[in-house]
């Protein structure tokens, strides 16, 4: 047998919408991923198996070459370096914004504003690149709670309808960047499994091409 090709997938939203994608590219898993508890999973091609991560370790496994392709969030990308990746298609799922976001009419900060986030280094570089001093303090979930709580005076976060934020009495401020899902190739397993690799960009860059619009 051919030496298998392993592709990294975003648990959560992102493998929702995967899903409908790798059936149509004939990489879809031998089982039901979501009513199992594995992590690796067998695809209808004996070549090609699939493993299930958080977001933000899909990038770490692809530079390592430990998955040879990824399918993740441009943000992580954004967030935790695309050194050693290539870019090849835009899956055009999961589709939302990064933004700043805070209190409509809040009255100006004195000083460094406080910046909650779990995109650190997206937040210190928005800041830095319009000279303001900011203080960034790292979140692992429910950001819109830290400016209610007076940890923070915005939160830098994913938007798509802007609920989350309303709900919780809050506005988007600036735009930091549209968001979308991603494949991604290890640098080094491009080179030297080229074949195999192009056939599934081109599989996947069919179904994209193919897909029925939601
Ligand atoms: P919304 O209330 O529709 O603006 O959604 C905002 C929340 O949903 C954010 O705090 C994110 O945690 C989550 N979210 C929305 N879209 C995405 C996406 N494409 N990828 C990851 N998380 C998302």
């Amino acid at each position: 047998m051919k030496q298998q090709l392993t592709i990294a997938l975003t648990k959560g939203r992102i493998l929702k919408e995967t899903l409908p994608l790798l059936n149509s590219a004939g990489l879809s898993p031998v089982e039901d991923i979501g009513s199992s508890r594995k992590l690796l999973f067998a695809t209808e091609r004996a070549d090609i198996r699939l493993v299930i991560l958080r977001g933000s370790d899909v990038p770490t496994y692809v530079r390592h070459g430990a998955a040879d392709l990824g399918i993740v969030g441009k943000d992580m990308l954004l967030e935790y370096g695309a050194e050693g990746l290539y870019e090849p298609l835009d899956l055009g799922i999961a589709r939302c914004r990064l933004m700043t976001a805070g209190f409509e009419g809040r009255p100006p900060i004195q000083g460094r504003i406080r910046v909650a986030s779990k995109f650190v280094q997206i937040a210190q570089r928005h800041y830095a690149g319009r000279g303001i001093q900011a203080e960034i303090i790292k979140l692992y979930g429910a950001m819109e709670l830290a400016p209610l709580m007076n940890l923070a005076d915005e939160i830098v976060d994913i938007v798509d309808t802007g609920n989350t934020l309303r709900a919780n009495g809050m506005m988007p401020l600036q735009h930091i960047a549209d968001i979308s899902t991603r494949l991604i190739v290890n640098k080094a397993a491009m080179r030297t499994r080229h074949g195999s690799i192009e056939d599934v960009i081109a599989a996947m860059a069919r179904a994209i091409e193919t897909r029925v619009a939601p």
